[in-house]
């Protein structure tokens, strides 16, 4: 049992649907306990129509925060005080911070694989990167990407009116990038790749129920100068990365960007440095 929690401890959530595999309590709990700080994290399971009402339970109940994940984060930012910058653009809430009773929410996904990318040392500033996928973590990341100075995106979808959107965002509020939408047909994304430095697969194929699937059917559209990155964490290595690596690609898959989306959070809330090594060591 915990013997930490006190009467002055503060807590902070995640409200999402389901929770029930998150990793975010475990990462959260131990930094608090390893730093000594007064926070508890719990997860909620929260029915689509309850959003607005588990706001305002945080409110009254003064969490310090609260993480949102699938299928609230959009809906949520109704619900909020102030919405950041980057988090208007993006269309998407993903960590919200209590500043004295006003509620601000922030997206720190794209930030976070950002820092995943920096971690491993792979540039992307004035760069061509082509993105696989146009969901919401597609979003974040390319938006992101464009906002920290890639020189253009182009984005590959099944359904390419979605891709078209994303594209039309960063064209539109983002001058110094360009992106373009392309169906996803993998004789123009091998042509498209000739240029390119950095792949990343931001769909969902390669996890779960399609564990035995890969986002290109051959290795041979990609080339060994590629850095290859697929933001799925579970499991560690999807076929896509199989793929990449009989290549001879670097690869990165989505951990690190997990982490850091969480670690860029914990900053908001605590004014302080995750422990990253202690998180890697005991949860990753
Ligand atoms: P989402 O909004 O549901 O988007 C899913 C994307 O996958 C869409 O582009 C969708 O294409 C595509 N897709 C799904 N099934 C497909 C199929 N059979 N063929 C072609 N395309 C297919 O999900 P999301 O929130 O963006 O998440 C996407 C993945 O990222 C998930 O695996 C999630 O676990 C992972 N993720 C990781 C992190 C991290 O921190 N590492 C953070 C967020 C998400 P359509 O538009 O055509 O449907």
């Amino acid at each position: 049992m915990n013997t930490y929690i006190k009467g002055s401890t503060r807590l902070i959530g995640l409200l999402g649907n389901p929770v029930k595999h998150s990793k975010s309590p475990h990462m959260h709990n131990l930094c608090f306990e390893k730093l000594g700080l007064d926070y508890v994290y719990m997860a909620f399971g929260i029915q689509d129509n309850l959003i607005g009402k588990s706001v305002d339970a945080m409110r009254i109940l003064n969490f310090k925060g609260f993480n949102v994940t699938m299928p609230h984060k959009q809906r949520v930012m109704d619900f909020l005080d102030e919405i950041s910058e980057d988090a208007k653009i993006i269309g998407s809430v993903n960590t919200v911070v209590n500043n004295n009773g006003r509620l601000i929410g922030y997206n720190t996904d794209g930030r976070g694989f950002v820092k995943a990318l920096e971690e491993e040392g792979q540039g992307f500033k004035d760069e061509k990167i082509i993105i696989i996928g146009a969901g919401g973590a597609s979003k974040s990341i390319s938006i992101q990407l464009a906002f920290d100075g890639a020189r253009e995106v182009v984005l590959f979808n099944r359904t390419t009116h979605k891709a078209q959107e994303i594209s039309d965002i960063i064209n539109k509020e983002m001058p110094n990038s360009k992106a373009r939408a392309l169906e996803l047909d993998e004789k123009i994304l091998k042509k498209e790749l000739k240029d390119s430095k950095v792949l990343i697969n931001a769909t969902s194929i390669g996890m779960k129920d399609t564990i035995d699937k890969s986002v290109i059917t051959s290795p041979n559209i990609l080339h060994k100068d590629l850095f290859v990155a697929d933001i799925i964490y579970a499991p560690s290595k999807t076929k896509f990365l199989f793929q990449a690596e009989e290549v001879g690609c670097r690869t990165m898959n989505g951990t690190s960007m997990l982490l850091y989306q969480g670690a860029l959070a914990f900053k908001m809330w605590t004014g302080k440095d995750m422990p990253i090594e202690d998180v890697k060591e005991r949860i990753f």
